[in-house]
């Protein structure tokens, strides 16, 4: 469970978040949608503190970030529970696939090598980098380097993942396997949130239980993705927006 309540943030006067407001399910899947510079980004920021907002409280699986009054330790515990996969990869360059995945393992979840090595394999197996583990991401295709990126997501075992844009900076031709890689996770049996952020409105149609259109800071739409899609509900600038990605 994750619950978003009274979230306001600003980049100096800019107001950028206004007022959010989300509960969402454990094992719900929620596609954030909205024009470029509409606050996603920053809102996935502000959900994992790698943004502090001014007001809000952040809460996930017991976890609890109050913007006004909270401890370093707080805020440990509440990144403990996400974890990130970025628009760009953001991966280590100087450290293999392997490498990458193992990071986490050891340094957040204090694993010894030896059971850390197992778990990365088999998280490398499962977005289909097994051959690929030594090399470096330099050496990787765009669509290799963001499977790794999920695959690194995947080892703190987070009970909230938060996807950002995870496909557009890939080649049309390498969407497909990031894609297929989501789609199987939102199929697993696990208790975890998934928060994607796409301008793929097929894909948020075929993966999403629900869908949040955000403009302007404000997340004007909240709906189920059947509702969302139906267009019914959907009327005006959201759905020439949509008709334009
Ligand atoms: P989106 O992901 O929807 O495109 P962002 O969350 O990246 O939007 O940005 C929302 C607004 O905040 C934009 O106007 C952007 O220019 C501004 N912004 C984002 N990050 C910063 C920052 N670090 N400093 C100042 N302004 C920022
Ligand atoms: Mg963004």
């Amino acid at each position: 469970m994750l619950k978003i309540h009274n979230l306001n943030k600003s980049y100096e006067h800019l107001h950028v978040l206004k007022d959010i407001n989300i509960e969402i399910e454990e094992n719900q899947v929620v596609a954030i949608i909205g024009p470029s510079g509409s606050g996603k980004s920053t809102l996935l920021r502000c959900i994992n503190y790698l943004e502090k907002p001014e007001t809000g409280t952040i809460e996930i699986d017991g976890a609890c970030v109050n913007a006004e009054s909270h401890t370093i330790k707080d805020i440990k515990s509440l990144r403990s529970k996400t974890s990130m996969v970025f628009q760009n990869y953001n991966l280590f360059a100087n450290k293999t696939c392997l490498q990458n995945v193992l990071i986490p393992l050891e340094v957040v979840r204090s694993m010894r090598k030896q059971e850390a090595n197992i778990v990365a394999k088999e998280l490398l197996a499962k977005v289909g980098l097994s051959d690929k583990m030594n090399s470096y991401p330099a050496h990787m295709s765009g669509g290799q380097q963001q499977r790794a990126g999920i695959a690194r997501a995947l080892a703190v075992n987070p009970k909230c993942i938060l996807f950002d844009e995870p496909t557009s900076s890939l080649d049309p031709e390498l969407v497909y396997e990031v894609q297929e890689v989501i789609r199987q996770l939102t199929k697993e049996d696990v208790s975890r949130t998934m928060i994607i952020v796409t301008h793929e409105m097929a894909f948020a149609k075929e993966v999403a239980d629900r869908v949040i259109y955000l403009e302007d800071g404000k997340a004007c739409i909240d709906l189920t993705s059947e509702e969302f899609f139906s267009m019914e509900n959907v009327t005006g600038r959201i759905s020439r927006f949509i008709n334009k990605v």
